[in-house]
């Protein structure tokens, strides 16, 4: 909902990276986190354009220099905007629906990123985090799982489960 005024009045990566922090801050106030995050697109702005040329770098390995993108954001830009999939988005309902399905155990994000990998097909890796996200918004929720709507219920193991066939 902000993104049309803050590209509106910033169109590119230079263009931002001269914005204030008060003008930013402004344009996306209502999103939460502002100030956090406000400094996040001065900084990404500020990298991309010095670093990278003002386009948005398409490695990894670049992907998280850039203020504000750990490894499950540079994931996500890499996955949903240019169709790479070098690692697997591991956010707060892949980790808990992969440790659910005994698809991973650990207890650390990169750990259980590392553990998916291993397990999922590449060519599935894009597909795969956007299949649990759903999965975990609409049933496999983080309090109360809705277990008797479950297509994965019989290969479901989870102590969390609310409902058993
Ligand atoms: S059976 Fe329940 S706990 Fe297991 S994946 Fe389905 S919704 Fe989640």
């Amino acid at each position: 909902m902000v993104t049309p005024e803050l590209f509106r009045r910033f169109p590119t990566p230079a263009a931002m990276a001269k914005a204030t922090l008060p003008q930013l801050e402004d344009l996306i106030r209502t999103t939460g986190f502002f100030r956090n995050k406000a400094k996040s697109i001065q900084g990404a702005a500020k990298k991309t354009t010095t670093a990278f040329g003002g386009k948005v770098p398409q490695t990894l390995a670049e992907l998280i220099t850039v203020p504000g993108a750990a490894r499950k954001t540079a994931n996500v830009v890499l996955g949903v905007s240019f169709g790479k999939a070098e690692g697997i988005v591991v956010d707060t309902h892949v980790f808990r629906i992969a440790r659910r399905l005994s698809l991973a155990k650990s207890d650390t994000a990169p750990k259980v990123e590392q553990e998916l990998m291993r397990v999922i097909p590449q060519d599935r890796w894009i597909a795969f985090s956007h299949q649990l996200i759903h999965h975990g918004r609409q049933v496999c929720i983080a309090r109360k799982p809705k277990c008797d709507r479950c297509n994965l219920e019989q290969l479901c193991h989870s102590k969390d489960k609310t409902w058993h066939s």
